[in-house]
């Protein structure tokens, strides 16, 4: 995935304003897919969201499906679309939740920042294939 600077420091000061609970959003920009069909999400705007959860937003997080619709609606008047999601980890490693693998959708990134200490520590991302899975992808953070 690729991701501008800016906005990742977006993700990394919403993350600490929102201790202790995780924070979360979507990311929105364009898939791009090579002759090979191997996909990779461009990142150029993110929208940050609210964490709806009612209990357990220390642990966990959840975006209510009107805010995912809005933040859609807008990303296509831009052009865009919603190629992923992020959200934070609090004191525990970059590594996603059984729950997070559910909330992933096919094609989609999901960027998860570890904050330990209230710092943040680890990023990494994650890709949803089409055909299944979830992998590892590799993070370009560009000017
Ligand atoms: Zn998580």
């Amino acid at each position: 995935m690729k991701l501008l600077r800016r906005k990742f420091e977006i993700i990394q000061e919403q993350a600490v304003r929102e201790l202790p609970y995780e924070c979360c959003g979507l990311l929105v920009g364009e898939k791009n897919s090579d002759h090979r069909g191997n996909i990779e999400n461009i990142v150029y705007e993110v929208a940050p969201c609210r964490n709806c959860l009612y209990f357990g937003k220390e642990t966990g997080f959840e975006i209510s499906h009107q805010e995912y619709l809005d933040v859609e609606r807008e990303a296509r008047r831009l052009g865009y679309n919603i190629v992923g999601s992020y959200h934070s980890h609090i004191n525990s490693p970059a590594i996603p939740s059984l729950h997070d693998v559910d909330f992933a959708r096919s094609g989609h990134t999901m960027l998860i920042i570890s904050l330990m200490n209230a710092q943040p520590k680890a990023v990494t991302a994650w890709l949803r294939r089409e055909s299944g899975g979830f992998h590892q992808e590799q993070i370009r953070v560009v000017v």
